[in-house]
Protein backbone atom coordinates (compact mmCIF):
# COMPACT_ATOMS: atom_id res chain seq x y z
CA UNK A 1 0.00 0.00 0.00
CA UNK A 2 1.51 3.42 -1.15
CA UNK A 3 -0.70 5.59 1.71
CA UNK A 4 1.15 4.88 5.12
CA UNK A 5 -0.23 6.08 8.30
CA UNK A 6 2.01 9.68 9.22
CA UNK A 7 2.09 8.72 13.01
CA UNK A 8 5.75 8.03 12.69
CA UNK A 9 7.43 4.92 12.10
CA UNK A 10 5.87 1.76 11.84
CA UNK A 11 5.95 -0.50 14.97
CA UNK A 12 4.32 -4.04 14.23
CA UNK A 13 0.44 -4.20 15.56
CA UNK A 14 -1.05 -6.42 15.30
CA UNK A 15 -4.73 -5.30 14.89
CA UNK A 16 -3.37 -3.04 12.13
CA UNK A 17 -1.68 -6.19 10.44
CA UNK A 18 -4.95 -7.96 10.73
CA UNK A 19 -6.71 -4.97 9.29
CA UNK A 20 -4.13 -4.60 6.48
CA UNK A 21 -4.59 -8.26 5.62
CA UNK A 22 -8.39 -7.54 5.60
CA UNK A 23 -8.20 -4.59 3.54
CA UNK A 24 -5.64 -6.84 1.07
CA UNK A 25 -8.07 -9.57 0.61
CA UNK A 26 -11.13 -7.49 -0.40
CA UNK A 27 -8.94 -5.33 -2.46
CA UNK A 28 -8.32 -9.08 -4.51
CA UNK A 29 -11.89 -9.87 -4.16
CA UNK A 30 -13.28 -6.74 -5.71
CA UNK A 31 -12.60 -7.13 -9.55
CA UNK A 32 -14.69 -10.73 -9.88
CA UNK A 33 -17.47 -9.27 -7.30
CA UNK A 34 -18.04 -6.51 -9.41
CA UNK A 35 -18.01 -8.79 -13.24
CA UNK A 36 -20.86 -10.85 -11.05
CA UNK A 37 -22.54 -7.71 -10.09
CA UNK A 38 -22.12 -7.84 -6.41
CA UNK A 39 -22.38 -3.95 -6.15
CA UNK A 40 -25.71 -2.37 -5.98
CA UNK A 41 -27.34 1.04 -5.09
CA UNK A 42 -29.55 1.73 -2.60
CA UNK A 43 -31.47 4.59 -2.59
CA UNK A 44 -32.40 7.37 0.05
CA UNK A 45 -34.81 10.27 -0.23
CA UNK A 46 -34.29 14.10 -0.46
CA UNK A 47 -37.17 15.79 0.70
CA UNK A 48 -37.93 19.86 -0.10
CA UNK A 49 -37.92 20.91 3.91
CA UNK A 50 -40.61 23.67 2.95
CA UNK A 51 -43.01 20.82 2.39
CA UNK A 52 -41.96 17.72 2.74
CA UNK A 53 -41.96 16.74 -1.08
CA UNK A 54 -39.88 13.80 -1.95
CA UNK A 55 -37.41 15.75 -4.76
CA UNK A 56 -34.65 13.03 -5.43
CA UNK A 57 -32.72 10.54 -3.90
CA UNK A 58 -29.06 9.87 -3.32
CA UNK A 59 -27.28 6.68 -4.41
CA UNK A 60 -25.55 4.89 -1.97
CA UNK A 61 -23.21 1.66 -2.64
CA UNK A 62 -23.64 -1.59 -1.00
CA UNK A 63 -21.79 -4.81 -1.63
CA UNK A 64 -24.69 -7.37 -1.48
CA UNK A 65 -23.26 -10.21 -0.27
CA UNK A 66 -23.46 -11.45 3.79
CA UNK A 67 -20.68 -10.29 5.64
CA UNK A 68 -19.68 -7.72 3.42
CA UNK A 69 -18.01 -4.54 4.61
CA UNK A 70 -19.95 -0.71 4.14
CA UNK A 71 -18.86 1.47 1.66
CA UNK A 72 -16.78 3.43 3.20
CA UNK A 73 -14.46 0.83 4.17
CA UNK A 74 -15.10 -0.52 0.12
CA UNK A 75 -14.58 2.62 -1.10
CA UNK A 76 -11.50 3.27 0.10
CA UNK A 77 -10.22 -0.23 -1.02
CA UNK A 78 -11.36 0.79 -4.35
CA UNK A 79 -9.58 4.18 -3.83
CA UNK A 80 -6.60 2.73 -3.39
CA UNK A 81 -6.26 0.03 -6.13
CA UNK A 82 -8.00 2.34 -8.63
CA UNK A 83 -10.66 -0.04 -9.05
CA UNK A 84 -12.83 2.57 -8.18
CA UNK A 85 -12.90 4.23 -11.74
CA UNK A 86 -14.47 0.87 -13.28
CA UNK A 87 -16.78 0.95 -9.90
CA UNK A 88 -17.80 4.43 -10.09
CA UNK A 89 -18.53 3.86 -14.02
CA UNK A 90 -20.60 0.90 -13.19
CA UNK A 91 -22.68 2.69 -10.03
CA UNK A 92 -22.90 5.92 -12.27
CA UNK A 93 -25.25 4.23 -14.95
CA UNK A 94 -26.62 1.65 -12.59
CA UNK A 95 -28.09 5.30 -10.66
CA UNK A 96 -28.87 7.53 -14.20
CA UNK A 97 -30.61 4.32 -15.70
CA UNK A 98 -32.71 3.77 -12.52
CA UNK A 99 -33.74 7.55 -12.44
CA UNK A 100 -34.47 7.38 -16.53
CA UNK A 101 -36.84 4.55 -15.79
CA UNK A 102 -39.09 6.32 -12.64
CA UNK A 103 -42.19 7.54 -12.83
CA UNK A 104 -41.23 10.97 -11.72
CA UNK A 105 -38.58 13.55 -12.66
CA UNK A 106 -36.67 12.75 -9.29
CA UNK A 107 -33.10 14.24 -8.77
CA UNK A 108 -30.45 11.51 -8.92
CA UNK A 109 -27.37 11.84 -6.75
CA UNK A 110 -24.14 9.92 -7.23
CA UNK A 111 -21.24 10.40 -5.12
CA UNK A 112 -17.60 10.91 -6.74
CA UNK A 113 -14.93 9.62 -5.45
CA UNK A 114 -11.44 12.53 -5.59
CA UNK A 115 -9.91 9.72 -7.60
CA UNK A 116 -12.06 9.91 -10.15
CA UNK A 117 -12.13 13.44 -10.51
CA UNK A 118 -8.46 13.46 -10.90
CA UNK A 119 -8.44 10.40 -13.23
CA UNK A 120 -8.82 11.09 -17.25
CA UNK A 121 -12.06 10.50 -19.11
CA UNK A 122 -14.19 11.62 -16.19
CA UNK A 123 -16.12 14.06 -17.96
CA UNK A 124 -16.69 11.95 -21.29
CA UNK A 125 -17.72 8.86 -19.11
CA UNK A 126 -20.25 11.06 -17.43
CA UNK A 127 -21.48 12.33 -20.68
CA UNK A 128 -21.79 9.06 -22.44
CA UNK A 129 -23.45 7.50 -19.82
CA UNK A 130 -26.31 10.53 -19.94
CA UNK A 131 -26.51 9.34 -23.73
CA UNK A 132 -26.77 5.98 -23.14
CA UNK A 133 -29.65 5.93 -20.33
CA UNK A 134 -31.38 8.92 -21.79
CA UNK A 135 -31.23 10.73 -18.26
CA UNK A 136 -31.79 14.63 -18.43
CA UNK A 137 -28.10 15.98 -17.49
CA UNK A 138 -30.52 18.51 -15.22
CA UNK A 139 -31.43 15.50 -13.29
CA UNK A 140 -28.28 14.10 -12.20
CA UNK A 141 -26.25 15.60 -9.40
CA UNK A 142 -22.30 14.89 -8.92
CA UNK A 143 -21.66 15.07 -4.67
CA UNK A 144 -18.22 15.58 -4.36
CA UNK A 145 -16.97 15.30 -0.69
CA UNK A 146 -15.17 18.60 0.64
CA UNK A 147 -11.46 17.42 0.79
CA UNK A 148 -8.33 19.05 0.38
CA UNK A 149 -7.73 17.37 -3.12
CA UNK A 150 -11.23 17.98 -4.38
CA UNK A 151 -11.57 21.29 -4.61
CA UNK A 152 -8.47 21.95 -7.30
CA UNK A 153 -9.73 20.22 -9.83
CA UNK A 154 -11.29 23.34 -10.93
CA UNK A 155 -11.25 22.57 -14.79
CA UNK A 156 -13.34 19.26 -14.12
CA UNK A 157 -15.47 20.81 -12.20
CA UNK A 158 -16.39 23.41 -15.31
CA UNK A 159 -16.52 20.91 -17.56
CA UNK A 160 -18.71 18.97 -15.37
CA UNK A 161 -21.10 21.89 -14.94
CA UNK A 162 -20.89 22.56 -18.57
CA UNK A 163 -22.32 19.51 -19.13
CA UNK A 164 -25.75 20.31 -17.53
CA UNK A 165 -25.43 18.18 -14.35
CA UNK A 166 -26.11 19.69 -10.43
CA UNK A 167 -23.09 20.00 -8.16
CA UNK A 168 -22.96 19.55 -4.43
CA UNK A 169 -20.26 19.62 -2.47
CA UNK A 170 -20.95 16.52 0.03
CA UNK A 171 -20.09 17.04 3.47
CA UNK A 172 -19.76 20.06 3.86
CA UNK A 173 -18.58 21.94 7.03
CA UNK A 174 -16.10 19.10 7.91
CA UNK A 175 -13.28 20.00 6.21
CA UNK A 176 -10.93 22.36 4.28
CA UNK A 177 -12.72 24.73 2.23
CA UNK A 178 -13.78 28.07 3.23
CA UNK A 179 -16.69 29.66 2.14
CA UNK A 180 -14.16 32.44 -0.16
CA UNK A 181 -12.47 29.12 -1.77
CA UNK A 182 -16.38 27.83 -3.39
CA UNK A 183 -15.95 31.62 -5.35
CA UNK A 184 -15.87 30.73 -9.13
CA UNK A 185 -16.24 26.91 -8.51
CA UNK A 186 -19.72 25.25 -10.51
CA UNK A 187 -21.09 23.72 -7.21
CA UNK A 188 -25.03 24.17 -6.93
CA UNK A 189 -25.83 22.58 -3.41
CA UNK A 190 -24.08 22.43 -0.34
CA UNK A 191 -24.82 19.35 1.48
CA UNK A 192 -24.28 20.08 5.46
CA UNK A 193 -22.93 17.09 7.07
CA UNK A 194 -24.19 15.97 10.40
CA UNK A 195 -21.90 16.56 12.81
CA UNK A 196 -21.43 20.51 11.66
CA UNK A 197 -25.42 20.54 12.56
CA UNK A 198 -25.00 18.86 15.90
CA UNK A 199 -21.65 21.71 16.15
CA UNK A 200 -23.67 24.68 15.52
CA UNK A 201 -26.72 23.79 17.33
CA UNK A 202 -29.85 25.90 16.98
CA UNK A 203 -27.82 29.44 16.43
CA UNK A 204 -27.18 32.09 14.43
CA UNK A 205 -24.00 30.66 13.04
CA UNK A 206 -26.04 27.99 10.72
CA UNK A 207 -28.33 30.62 9.92
CA UNK A 208 -25.43 32.86 8.44
CA UNK A 209 -24.14 29.34 6.74
CA UNK A 210 -27.14 29.02 4.50
CA UNK A 211 -27.83 32.60 3.92
CA UNK A 212 -24.06 32.71 3.12
CA UNK A 213 -25.03 29.66 0.51
CA UNK A 214 -28.06 31.19 -0.68
CA UNK A 215 -26.21 34.30 -1.88
CA UNK A 216 -23.62 32.10 -3.88
CA UNK A 217 -26.05 30.49 -5.74
CA UNK A 218 -26.74 27.24 -3.96
CA UNK A 219 -29.22 25.62 -2.20
CA UNK A 220 -28.60 24.01 1.13
CA UNK A 221 -29.30 19.71 2.29
CA UNK A 222 -28.67 18.83 5.63
CA UNK A 223 -27.90 15.62 6.23
CA UNK A 224 -28.69 13.24 9.05
CA UNK A 225 -32.07 14.49 9.91
CA UNK A 226 -33.02 12.11 12.89
CA UNK A 227 -35.40 14.07 14.19
CA UNK A 228 -38.75 15.83 13.47
CA UNK A 229 -37.64 18.52 15.84
CA UNK A 230 -34.33 18.77 13.94
CA UNK A 231 -36.36 19.12 10.65
CA UNK A 232 -38.19 21.83 11.84
CA UNK A 233 -35.35 23.73 13.05
CA UNK A 234 -33.64 23.50 9.91
CA UNK A 235 -37.30 24.71 7.79
CA UNK A 236 -37.18 27.53 9.83
CA UNK A 237 -33.62 28.48 9.35
CA UNK A 238 -34.19 28.51 5.71
CA UNK A 239 -32.52 24.81 4.65
CA UNK A 240 -33.54 23.85 1.47
CA UNK A 241 -33.61 20.09 1.46
CA UNK A 242 -33.35 17.25 3.71
CA UNK A 243 -32.22 13.74 3.87
CA UNK A 244 -31.61 11.70 7.02
CA UNK A 245 -33.36 8.54 9.05
CA UNK A 246 -36.22 10.68 9.71
CA UNK A 247 -37.24 11.16 6.25
CA UNK A 248 -36.07 7.71 5.07
CA UNK A 249 -33.71 5.06 5.20
CA UNK A 250 -31.88 4.05 2.56
CA UNK A 251 -33.21 0.98 0.78
CA UNK A 252 -33.52 -0.68 -3.03
CA UNK A 253 -35.72 0.50 -5.29
P1 LIG B 1 -22.18 10.16 2.50
O1 LIG B 1 -22.08 10.47 1.05
O2 LIG B 1 -22.03 11.29 3.44
O3 LIG B 1 -23.58 9.43 2.68
C1 LIG B 1 -24.41 9.60 3.79
C2 LIG B 1 -24.24 8.47 4.78
O4 LIG B 1 -25.03 8.75 5.94
C3 LIG B 1 -24.74 7.14 4.26
O5 LIG B 1 -23.91 6.12 4.82
C4 LIG B 1 -26.15 7.07 4.83
O6 LIG B 1 -26.65 5.76 4.93
C5 LIG B 1 -25.94 7.70 6.19
N1 LIG B 1 -27.14 8.30 6.73
C6 LIG B 1 -28.22 8.78 6.08
N2 LIG B 1 -29.11 9.32 6.92
C7 LIG B 1 -28.60 9.17 8.18
C8 LIG B 1 -29.06 9.54 9.50
O7 LIG B 1 -30.14 10.09 9.70
N3 LIG B 1 -28.24 9.22 10.54
C9 LIG B 1 -27.05 8.61 10.35
N4 LIG B 1 -26.30 8.35 11.43
N5 LIG B 1 -26.56 8.26 9.12
C10 LIG B 1 -27.34 8.55 8.05
P2 LIG B 1 -23.36 4.91 3.94
O8 LIG B 1 -24.40 4.49 2.95
O9 LIG B 1 -22.80 3.90 4.87
O10 LIG B 1 -22.19 5.57 3.11
C11 LIG B 1 -21.04 6.03 3.76
C12 LIG B 1 -20.16 6.83 2.83
O11 LIG B 1 -19.60 5.99 1.81
C13 LIG B 1 -20.90 7.93 2.08
O12 LIG B 1 -21.07 9.04 2.91
C14 LIG B 1 -19.97 8.16 0.93
O13 LIG B 1 -18.89 8.99 1.33
C15 LIG B 1 -19.43 6.77 0.65
N6 LIG B 1 -20.17 6.18 -0.47
C16 LIG B 1 -21.34 5.49 -0.46
N7 LIG B 1 -21.68 5.13 -1.70
C17 LIG B 1 -20.74 5.61 -2.53
C18 LIG B 1 -20.54 5.57 -3.96
O14 LIG B 1 -21.33 5.02 -4.75
N8 LIG B 1 -19.41 6.19 -4.44
C19 LIG B 1 -18.53 6.84 -3.62
N9 LIG B 1 -17.44 7.41 -4.18
N10 LIG B 1 -18.68 6.89 -2.29
C20 LIG B 1 -19.78 6.29 -1.75
CA1 LIG C 1 -23.03 11.85 -0.28
CA1 LIG D 1 -22.53 13.44 3.08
Amino acid sequence: WARHDRRGPELFDPDRAAAERRRHRLAAEMPAALDRGEFVLHYQPLVRLADGVMIGVEALARWNRPGAPGPQQFIGVAERTGLIRRLGRVLLEQACRRGAAADRELLISVNLSPVQLAGPGLVADVADILHRTGLPAARLQLEITETAEALPYRAVLTALGDLGVRLALDDFGTGYSSLAVLTGLPFTEAKLAAEFLAGAGHGGVLRHVIEACHTMGMTVTAEGIETAEQANVLRELGCDHGQGYHVGRPAPW
